[in-house]
This record gives structure tokens, sequence and C-alpha cells, in this order.
């Protein structure tokens, strides 16, 4: 009987080691879909500051993933837009200053979601004046929540022309050699 007393208990099973928790995307390696990212740099609390580009590639963006600042349009050229050198002069400026601690990544939004903020964009772009011609280009800064290719946002709004022609207009492209669209939001109606 006294056997049993000191008979070996088998060793307790060596506890599963801890997986490492995954390393937080801070956007270090993110390539958000319809977005080529140019140069990253990195704030002070090591937030990502991207350099990107979207749609046909010449204007570009900077954006803070750590608070929210972004940077599209320069005044002091006459295009308006950043060349790369601008933007990665911005985007080196920003970093040097910038405290904020990284931010979460934006989630890619489903398909409605993406196609509500587009018709929230294109609202925002009626006025009481006239119909504006909207350019996918001028959608920039909103490419890195929509995470969409070009050809998925032009049928997008194709679509919204479609569902709401009070809102959009569409035309056929000016030049004989594209086959795509002009999209104009209409002006508001008068009251
Ligand atoms: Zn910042």
């Amino acid at each position: 009987m006294a056997l049993t007393l000191f008979a070996r208990r088998p060793d307790p099973a060596e506890p599963p080691a801890p997986e490492p928790a995954p390393w937080p995307e801070i956007g270090e390696t993110w390539k958000p879909e319809g977005v080529t990212i140019v140069q990253r740099y990195y704030n002070q609390a090591h937030a990502v500051v991207l350099v990107y580009t979207s749609s046909r590639g010449y204007r570009h963006n900077v954006d803070c993933l750590g608070c929210h600042f972004v940077k599209a349009s320069n005044q002091h050229t006459n295009h308006g837009w950043l060349e790369l050198k601008d933007a990665a002069e911005a985007a080196n400026d920003h970093a040097t200053t910038c405290r904020a601690l990284p931010r979460d990544i934006t989630a890619r939004p489903d398909d409605d979601t993406a196609r509500e903020r587009l018709l929230k964009w294109v609202s925002g772009c009626r006025s009481r004046v006239a119909d504006e011609q909207i350019w996918i280009e001028s959608l920039d800064l909103l490419r890195l929540s929509l995470q969409r290719t070009d050809d998925w946002i032009l049928a997008a709004l194709q679509q919204l022309a479609l569902d709401h022609p009070e809102m959009l207009r569409a035309e056929p492209s000016e030049y004989s050699d594209r086959t795509d669209n002009r999209y104009f939001a209409q002006c508001y109606p008068e009251s």
C-alpha cells in the first residue's frame, strides 16, 4: 500500500509555450488595394507616415498613421498637387515633429460600405451653382479608407449614376481613345 503513496505521478505536461503576441500592424508593410506606397517615414513614436500615389500615379499624398495628418495639395505650384519631392519633404517634416502613437490600420470596408463612402463623397462635390466634373484623382485622400482599385471605383461610379441620376451624371469621354466616362456631380435643383 505504501508504495502507492510514493508512486511517481506522471510529470505534468509542459505548459505550451505562449504564442508570441502578433506584432501590431502599424503600416510598415501595409499595401492597401488601389494605392501605391512610395515612401514610409517614422514619426517620433514609431507611427508610420506614408507617401502614396493612387489613380494615375502622378499625385503624391501624405498620410500619418498616427495623428491623421494628411497633405495632398500644394498651393505653391500651378498644378496644385504634390510632386514626390514635395510630398517627401512634407512627410519628413511631419515625422520629425509628430509624437502620435500608431493608430489602428483602417480595415478594408465591404463593398456596400465602400459604395456608401463614394456616394457621400459625390454628394459632397455637389454645388448650388453648376454641375461639377469629378475626377477620380480627387478621391486620393479617400483611397486609404476605400481600398479599392480604379476599375472598381469607376464601375461603382457608373452604377451610382444609374441609381442616383439626380446626383451623378455620366458622359462619354471627350477623348476618342478613351473608353471611360466623365462624371459630373449634379447641381442642386433650384428650390
Ligand atoms: Zn502625425
